[in-house]
């Protein structure tokens, strides 16, 4: 088969119509496994072409590490995906967790990228052993350390903490997993003798979190087997108590599946009490923040009024003013300081009332515009 059919092509809202009218049932899941992988490229296109066939959508990481993905397809195919998998010796029986909150349209497409790693870590792996990880805790073994007042540490980016955390966690200010983990060895620093739990998304992070605080003298490293989400699964299934309080931020469409009721933030807008995550509109900007429904409506979905102006222009000029600025899409970026973004807010919105915009130079993109068409 030609490898440049291994791709689908089409624009996100025909996807998106597409997703809308399957009738089908699906569901969302992942999965990872360090494991050692021979002819990436040959394997990734194996088994695009066979996902493919499964109606498995979403995205996925191979590398000579191994497999990291996450996925949905249609339920009724969850079979034959679990024979696909099996049917290469490095993906034996490999566990999966499924997502608790589910309406199957987390992914649009499939996308099977090949990586050097399968988790970017920034992390030089032959400065310590990634084999010598810490002890894998169930949720009723987690729940029971954190009771006997174990130090609970978030592996994930600060984007990520906001909407929900375990109660009481360390939870790191870096906005990148290398920054984050040497900001915990950092603070723990002379509690290296201390019981101490890790916890991320699916647990995949702290296999390298672990591993690298036991090469920094930490003795008793625990982690989340599986991460939140198959925590939450547990939970529901044992009907434990949640220590996880609030939303869990996942990376596809939703941004987010619901563990408890418990709303851990606050609007970054206006301060009241939300969890309601989102990205600005703006599509040059595409940050994001926690935004409760009237400053939605208020700010036209968008993180400020210096977005909000671009973003309600006709789209001939949005597209216009966007011409040479690249737009942050494919990056996740999250604003960190709502306290700078009020203020930012403020001053935005008293120059707007005295000159009527926020860009001057909107007049002659507009012009330009106009006399080209
Ligand atoms: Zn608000
Ligand atoms: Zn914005």
């Amino acid at each position: 088969m030609e490898t440049h059919r291994l791709r689908n092509l089409l624009h996100p809202d025909l996807l998106r119509e597409r997703l809308k009218r399957e009738a089908r049932e699906r569901t969302t899941l992942s999965f990872y496994r360090y494991v050692r992988l021979n002819d990436v490229e040959a394997l990734r296109h194996a088994l695009y072409a066979e996902w493919e066939q499964l109606g498995v959508l979403g995205r996925v990481y191979i590398a000579g590490e191994g497999v990291n993905a996450q996925v949905s397809l249609p339920t009724a195919n969850l079979p034959a995906f679990r024979s696909a998998l099996n049917a290469h010796e490095a993906f034996r029986d490999i566990p999966w967790k499924i997502a608790v909150e589910d309406d199957g349209k987390s992914f649009l497409k499939l996308i099977i990228k090949v990586r050097k790693k399968i988790v970017a870590d920034g992390l030089t792996d032959d400065a310590f052993d990634v084999t010598n990880v810490g002890e894998h805790l169930d949720a009723e073994r987690f729940n029971r350390k954190m009771e006997e007042g174990a130090l609970v540490i978030d592996m994930r980016n600060n984007y990520e903490c906001l909407i929900g955390h375990f109660e009481g966690a360390y939870l790191p200010k870096a906005d990148t997993f290398r920054g984050a983990i040497e900001e915990v060895s950092e603070v723990l620093k002379g509690r290296e003798a201390k019981e101490v739990l890790l916890y991320c998304t699916g647990g995949i992070r702290c296999e390298k979190a672990s591993a690298y605080l036991k090469h920094h003298g930490f003795t008793h490293v625990n982690q989340l087997h599986g991460g939140i989400i198959d925590y939450a699964r547990q939970i529901k299934d044992k009907g434990l108590p949640s220590k996880y309080k609030g939303q869990n931020f996942v990376f596809d469409e939703r941004l987010a599946e619901r563990i408890t009721d418990d709303v851990v933030s606050t609007c970054m807008q206006c301060g009241e009490k939300c969890d309601r995550i989102t990205n600005c509109h703006e599509a040059t900007c595409n940050m994001l923040l926690v935004q409760c429904e009237a400053c939605a409506g208020k700010y036209a979905d968008c993180c400020s009024p210096s977005c909000r102006e671009i973003h309600l222009l006709p789209l001939e000029a949005q597209r216009a003013w966007r011409k040479g600025r690249s737009t942050r899409s494919t990056k996740t970026k999250a604003i960190n300081d709502p306290e700078g973004l009020r203020q930012r807010i403020r001053e935005e919105e008293e120059l707007l009332a005295r000159n009527g915009t926020l860009h001057p130079e909107l007049v002659n993109v507009i012009q330009t515009e106009i006399n080209s068409a």
